[in-house]
């Protein structure tokens, strides 16, 4: 069994593959697994937790694993590949800062609707290109419409987060300062995300 020496409760551990690109988080169990396997390959950021096992027949030592905040590894999971970000309401807010892409103003996200830029009634489809976050009443103003014919400026162009930028807003609230600065380095022009 292992035993947690220096605890970060809540902060995930951010998976790289490789070629360094971020694939997803994971818990403190999760990464002490494929440090346990040696799967780990290299480490970035600071330590997050050293984790204390039992002690070893052979060597009489105690065996000892340093979890750091961001490890690059190989192994099954995924098979190391990013993950094609899924579309959703959550992600798309964020993504969007709260704002109606029409109007400007900001929402909660329960004030908040997705809008299909094309309509999906006039073969719009429901990809991250073809979507913004639009309050409901520039919705219902919008209607069946594309903008043009509304009237309607969009104020950003929709982009479909890449990796670092959805992993960014997947976990917004917990991300430590040594990952958000790593995730930084890989966010396209077009994010908006600070
Ligand atoms: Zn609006």
């Amino acid at each position: 069994m292992f035993h947690i020496e220096k605890s970060d409760e809540h902060s995930h551990i951010l998976r790289l593959n490789l070629a360094g690109s971020p694939v997803e988080w994971l818990t403190w169990q999760e990464a002490t697994t494929l440090y346990a396997r040696d799967l780990v390959t290299w480490t970035l950021g600071d330590t997050l937790r050293t984790v204390r096992g039992g002690i070893s027949r052979m060597s009489g030592q105690r065996s000892m694993i340093v979890l750091h905040s961001i490890i690059a590894c190989e192994g099954e999971l995924q098979g190391g590949r990013p993950k094609k970000p899924a579309l959703n309401n959550r992600i798309l807010f964020r993504r969007d800062q709260n704002l109606c892409m029409y109007c400007g103003k900001e929402f909660a996200d329960r004030d908040l609707s997705c809008d299909h830029i094309v309509p999906t009634s006039r073969g719009g489809r429901n990809v991250w290109g073809n979507v913004v976050a639009a309050c409901k009443r520039c919705n219902h103003y919008k209607q069946n419409k594309t903008p043009q014919e509304a009237g309607m400026e969009l104020l950003a162009l929709p982009y479909e987060p890449n990796p670092a930028e959805y992993l960014a807003l997947v976990n917004s609230k917990r991300i430590r300062v040594d990952q958000m600065d790593f995730l930084k380095t890989q966010f396209s022009k077009n994010c908006r995300l600070q």
